[in-house]
């Protein structure tokens, strides 16, 4: 069995152009927010490269509300600052005072007295306070509107959804660092009112999940997936072309070996950004009717940002826990290994269904990652931490089927 293993890792290791879909997916294709013409493209990119690897595929088209905003505007003391809305801003247009509270907490929310006025806050992806979450307590503290300096410098301004529950009760806009900073000393010298508008419209787009099918007749079925979808602001190279490149990579890998005894589903899930509406789809539409047995999900969204901290969780299953952190440990995976839910992801709708879900992702807490920013981009990226992440991946896939033979 280690044979398997080892069989997987050379595979990918001695795999050529690793970061090759990454280049196509960002440079030729672009930002791809699902039910685009570019989210088709990229659907259309990801199947030939399944059916280059002789998997059996197909689509699985699933109905989903979008927005957009229509018209946007932010300006301090009358002058006029970029910025983006969040996905799901409420609409409005106003005048305030705004309230800076720098570090949003739970704590800092209840000495926090900005009722009538706009909230003004810093928030990082994936760290602190989600921007939902200061939302929901903007709107329960009677804040006019919300804004969001972005804490990274240099004039970049992120998005996201502000909302898990449809179109929010207020206006939520995000601004640069230094538009951020420039506000905040307004607001010390007892000037920080601020203009600003939203206009957006919800509408139903369809969306596309690619799945790849490797068929060795058993009655289970792992599944692989990766959202393909982005943001319309940006490539998505790190977010998620990694984990897109990793699924590819795994699918070649796979279907090379001798029959392992499990069916492989690779998927490619789209509109994980508007809160995982692929993944919750395919469960309705899979998992719920019982089509298929499925004894593991693998998730792979952000998996290889160089030199950052790679996490392992594995969750609902105690069995795949211990045999993935002994892997881990006689190959010298340095991997931090834990038991966190994939909130938040694709994995989470298999989670929901009870499935066992081990997700893996490469993260860089200590540097921004330009998620959600027209900065996601390729040139980030390096291939041996990608090789690295997919050799891993596979060795996981290689000691999983051991269960099947
Ligand atoms: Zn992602």
């Amino acid at each position: 069995m280690t044979s398997l293993i080892t069989e997987i890792i050379s595979h990918v290791w001695s795999s050529k152009e690793l970061l090759s879909p990454i280049f196509h997916l960002c440079d030729k294709i672009g930002p791809r927010p699902s039910g685009s013409r570019a989210a088709d493209n990229a659907a259309n990119f990801i199947r030939s490269k399944f059916d280059d690897s002789q998997l059996t595929t197909s689509i699985h088209e699933f109905s989903h509300g979008s927005w957009t905003a229509e018209k946007h505007f932010l300006a301090i003391d009358n002058q006029e600052f970029p910025s983006t809305p969040f996905n799901l801003s409420g609409n409005g247009q106003l005048s305030g005072e705004c309230f800076y509270l720098p570090n949003p907490s739970k704590e800092a929310f209840e000495h926090a007295h900005f009722e009538g006025k706009i909230l003004l806050a810093e928030a990082v992806h994936g760290m602190g306070m989600h921007r939902t979450e200061i939302l929901k307590r903007a709107v329960e503290g009677g804040a006019l509107a919300y804004i969001q300096i972005s804490k990274i410098p240099g004039g970049i301004v992120e998005t996201g959804n502000i909302s898990t529950k449809g179109v929010a009760n207020i206006p939520a806009l995000c601004i640069s660092y230094e538009t951020g900073h420039f506000l905040r000393r307004k607001i010390q010298q007892g000037d920080g009112r601020v203009t600003l508008s939203v206009k957006g419209s919800e509408f139903e787009v369809k969306g596309k999940n690619v799945i790849g099918n490797i068929d060795s007749g058993s009655d289970d079925t792992i599944i692989i997936g990766a959202h393909y979808d982005t943001w319309e602001n940006g490539p998505g190279a790190f977010d998620n072309g990694t984990g897109i490149a990793t699924l590819l990579e795994l699918s070649k890998t796979l279907s090379k070996l001798q029959q392992s005894g499990v069916n492989f589903q690779f998927i490619a899930f789209s509109a994980e950004e508007l809160g995982f509406k692929g993944s919750m789809a395919y469960k309705k539409e899979v998992i719920e009717s019982n089509k298929l047995q499925i004894p593991i999900m693998m998730n792979l969204d952000c998996t290889a940002y160089p030199k950052g901290q790679r996490t392992l969780s594995v969750s609902n299953s105690e069995e795949d826990f211990a045999i993935i952190n002994q892997l881990i440990n006689s190959y010298n995976f340095n991997s931090v290994l834990n038991t966190r839910p994939p909130f938040g992801t694709d994995g989470f709708p298999f989670y929901l269904s009870k499935i066992p879900v081990v997700s893996l992702e490469q993260i860089d807490r200590t540097k921004p990652s330009f998620m959600h920013t027209p900065f996601d981009t390729p040139e980030k990226l390096t291939e041996n931490s990608l090789k690295n992440s997919t050799a891993i991946a596979g060795a996981i896939l290689g000691t999983l089927v051991q269960k099947y033979q």
